[in-house]
C-alpha cells in the first residue's frame, strides 16, 4: 500500500514518524474519514471544512490547503486501486525534541501530516445495513469537547469492547440521561414521521453525514426535530439508526437487548441509507 507522510508517497513500512511526535505521546492531533465510492471520494469538502475547524480550535496549523488535499486523496485511491473504502487522514502538533505538556512553538515544530488507505469491498451494499444493529447504552464519560475530531480514542474503543463483550455492535453513550451519540456515530430515533437527534453543541460530533442525510430527508418531506433524548424513549420508538462516514445509514434494531418495533429495519431508515447513497455518490469528487 502506498501512503501519504509530510509531502511524500511512499511505501507504508517506510512511512515512520518520531516517537516524540506529540500524536503518539498525547493524543494530540486531529483526523478525518472520508469514504470512496465508485473511486470517488464522498462528502470530501465537508471533511476538509471539518478538519480545518478542528485545527482552528486546537491552535494547530494546517499544513496543507484544501485543493492539495484533495491531490492527496485522489492520488492514494488511484495508487491503491479503491474502489469502495475509505481515506484515513490524521494531523498531529509534531515532534518537538521533548516532551513537553506546552504546545511547542509552531515556527519551530512543523505538524505531521499522514494518510492512508482501506480497501472495504461491500461497503455501500452491506448485509448489515439489511440485518440492522445492536447496541447498548454506556456512560459517556468523554470530555467536553466532543465537536472536535481529536484521535483521543480510547473511550469509545472501550465502548466497543463493552458492546462485542455483550453480543452487540456498537454502544450508545448516554450523560445526564440523554443519548449523546454512538461510540463513532451519531444517533437518531424515529416516532411516526419524525426523525428525532440531538442539537449540535461540544457534546457531539459534527457529522458531516449526518448534516446531509438531515438536508436529504427534509427535502424529501420528512420531519426532523433536533432535541435530546432518553434511551427509554429510544426503546419504544418506531426505529432508530446511526450514521457515519464509514457506514452511512445503518438501522438499529435493538437497544440493550429491547428489540424495536419488529426487530428488523424499519421503513425510514433503509429510504435515507438509500437517498444518501444515490445523492452523495452524484455529488462525489
Ligand atoms: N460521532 C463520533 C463520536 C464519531 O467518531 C463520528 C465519526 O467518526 C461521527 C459521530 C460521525 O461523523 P461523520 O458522519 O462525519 O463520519
Amino acid at each position: 500500500r502506498t501512503v501519504y507522510l509530510n509531502g511524500q508517497y511512499l511505501p507504508e513500512n517506510e512511512a515512520t514518524v518520531s516517537i516524540f511526535d506529540r500524536g503518539f505521546l498525547m493524543a494530540d492531533g486531529v483526523y478525518e474519514v472520508t469514504s470512496v465510492l465508485d473511486g470517488k471520494l464522498i462528502d470530501f469538502d465537508g471533511h476538509a471544512v471539518r478538519l480545518e475547524r478542528s485545527l482552528r480550535e486546537l491552535d494547530m496549523v494546517n499544513p496543507i490547503s484544501k485543493e492539495d488535499l484533495l491531490e492527496v486523496h485522489r492520488e492514494l485511491v488511484r495508487a491503491n486501486g479503491i474502489e469502495e473504502g475509505m481515506v484515513y487522514l490524521q494531523i498531529t502538533r509534531g515532534a518537538p525534541g521533548d516532551r513537553d505538556f506546552v504546545f511547542p512553538d509552531p515556527e519551530e515544530t512543523e505538524p505531521t501530516i499522514v494518510l492512508f488507505t482501506q480497501n472495504k469491498p461491500g461497503l455501500a451494499d452491506s448485509p448489515a445495513a439489511k440485518k440492522g444493529m445492536k447496541v447498548i447504552s454506556i456512560e459517556d464519560i468523554r470530555w467536553g469537547r466532543r465537536d472536535i475530531k481529536t484521535v483521543q480514542l480510547l473511550y469509545p474503543s472501550m465502548g466497543k469492547m463493552m458492546a462485542k463483550k455483550s453480543g452487540a455492535d456498537d454502544a450508545w453513550m448516554i450523560e445526564d440521561g440523554f443519548v449523546t451519540e454512538g461510540t463513532s456515530n451519531n444517533a437518531y430515533i424515529v416516532k411516526g414521521n419524525k426523525i428525532i437527534t440531538r442539537a449540535l453543541s461540544n457534546d457531539i460530533l459534527h457529522g458531516i453525514t449526518r448534516a446531509a442525510v438531515l438536508r436529504f430527508a427534509q427535502e424529501a418531506q420528512m420531519e426532523v426535530e433536533e432535541r435530546n433524548f432518553t434511551i427509554d424513549e429510544a426503546k419504544e420508538a418506531d426505529e432508530a439508526f446511526i450514521t457515519s462516514a464509514s457506514t452511512f445509514v445503518m438501522p438499529v434494531v435493538e437497544i440493550d437487548g429491547v428489540a424495536l418495533g419488529e426487530g428488523v429495519p424499519g421503513r425510514v431508515a433503509p429510504r435515507l441509507r438509500e437517498i444518501y447513497l444515490e445523492e452523495s455518490l452524484k455529488a462525489a469528487v
